[in-house]
């Protein structure tokens, strides 16, 4: 294997098994079974319920081909795990069970697991950036092979959820509201992305961009027919060239910094041996979500003023989809989310700002798409501090222009 191929190839004629094997030939990824009886851990995106079709999850067929690929190199020890998004018991098998996953495995005779249903093992992270330690399922360390099969979907957060990010689902339930809690703002939780990488780091990546998502992904964006599968070995490269696939700078996608930081690969596209398509091939512009961070160089302090005033969103909760099912004020990790039947006359959940954390937890796991991020520039410029004193000093300017002139 070459740490610095990586391949791109189109599925045709709803082909998925045909592009996937192609992709993964073409990095000669068969050299990693370098023994027998290799116990192989498969790590898709089940971020939550939600049907292929959607592109929420990563597709069930791409997780077949895989499976069938495996196999036909003499592997039979195989696990499909996750950790899915909610932390709510039994949220990752329901998962499973409606993305299709389930299915495809138990069709396949392969094991499937959430990573919560195992034991428990500490992992403590070396050259931490922000990351000391953190509680997850034993399988990491016990697995001779790790291959990561990600979705290509956009983020409001992150901007791109693909390699890195995928593998916060490491992370068991809970956690993952407490690490949003503790590393909150962007470059922090960039950062602890990258360390929570760093522990699993799979040796294999293979891209899902057969059905994608962009503008309001994770998971209430609009579906892409992008018929794309890659794969490859470094996953700031395959992060950085999705990035370019879709119409994205990876500067604006903080964790991919932060995992070169880290010395997990290189974002550097010319030391990169792409084979199959060409990357103008394969791109399509994606629309990405507005919230983005700053990457215009400004004064500190004015770069945090438009980042946490300017852009803040206002989470708003649509009556006529939300099913009071507590999901998104049982994860939320600001205890920003009050339950209805507190505050007698609301028949939604009540948002507290000063508490949001702006995670974006509630917005990923609401099974009804009931949960909106809207941003009112006007409305965040007047009522902050320095929006209030501009309109006192030009308010008092003008006042002052009448009284002489009037
Ligand atoms: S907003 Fe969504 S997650 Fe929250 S209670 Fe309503 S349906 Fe459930
Ligand atoms: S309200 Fe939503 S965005 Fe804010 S902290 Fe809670 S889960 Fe996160």
């Amino acid at each position: 294997m070459d740490f610095n191929q990586i391949s791109l190839v189109k599925v045709k004629n709803e082909n998925i098994e045909q592009a996937v094997y192609q992709a993964l030939e073409l990095i000669n990824a068969a050299s990693l079974f370098s023994k027998n009886n290799m116990k192989i851990i498969i790590k898709p995106n089940i971020l939550m319920s939600k049907e292929p079709e959607r592109a929420v999850t990563t597709h069930p067929e791409v997780v077949r081909a895989v499976i069938k690929w495996i196999k036909l190199n003499n592997h039979k020890d195989i696990i499909v795990a996750e950790s899915s998004g909610t932390s709510s018991p039994g949220a990752t098998e329901r998962a499973f069970e409606g993305s299709g996953i389930k299915m495809v495995c138990e069709e396949e005779n392969v094991k499937w697991t959430s990573f919560e249903k195992t034991e428990r093992k500490e992992y403590v992270i070396k050259k931490p950036l922000v990351f000391e330690k953190f509680i997850s399922s034993p399988l990491i360390e016990e697995a001779d092979l790790i291959i990561n099969i990600p979705k290509i979907k956009t983020h409001w957060q992150c901007l791109l959820t693909c390699c890195i990010k995928n593998m916060f689902g490491t992370l068991l339930l809970g956690n993952k509201a407490k690490t949003h809690a503790r590393f909150s703002t962007q470059d922090m939780f960039s950062s602890a992305l990258a360390d929570i990488y760093s522990v699993s780091n799979p040796q294999l990546t293979v891209i899902d961009g057969y059905l994608c998502q962009e503008g309001k992904g994770p998971s209430k964006g609009d579906v892409v027919k992008l018929d794309l599968i890659m794969a490859g070995y470094d996953p700031v490269a395959l992060d950085s060239t999705v990035c370019k696939v879709i119409g994205l700078n990876p500067n604006d996608v903080k964790y991919i910094k932060k995992a070169e930081e880290k010395d997990l690969g290189t974002s550097d596209l010319s030391n990169i041996q792409f084979l199959g398509e060409s990357l103008s091939a394969v791109s399509k512009t994606f629309k990405i979500p507005r919230r983005r961070p700053i990457s215009v160089p400004l004064p500190s302090w004015l770069a945090d003023y438009m980042g946490n005033v300017v852009f803040r969103a206002t989470v708003k909760f649509d009556p006529k989809k939300c099913k009071l099912c507590s999901t998104c004020w049982e994860n939320c990790p600001g205890d920003a989310i009050t339950p209805p039947e507190i505050i007698k006359k609301e028949n939604t959940p009540i948002w507290n700002k000063n508490k949001c954390i702006f995670c974006y937890c509630c917005a990923e796991l609401c099974p009804y798409e009931a949960v909106n991020f809207k941003i009112n520039y006007v409305k965040n410029i007047v009522f902050s501090w320095p929006g209030l004193c501009f309109l006192i000093i030009f308010g008092t300017i003008i006042g002052i222009l009448l009284w002489i002139f009037l």
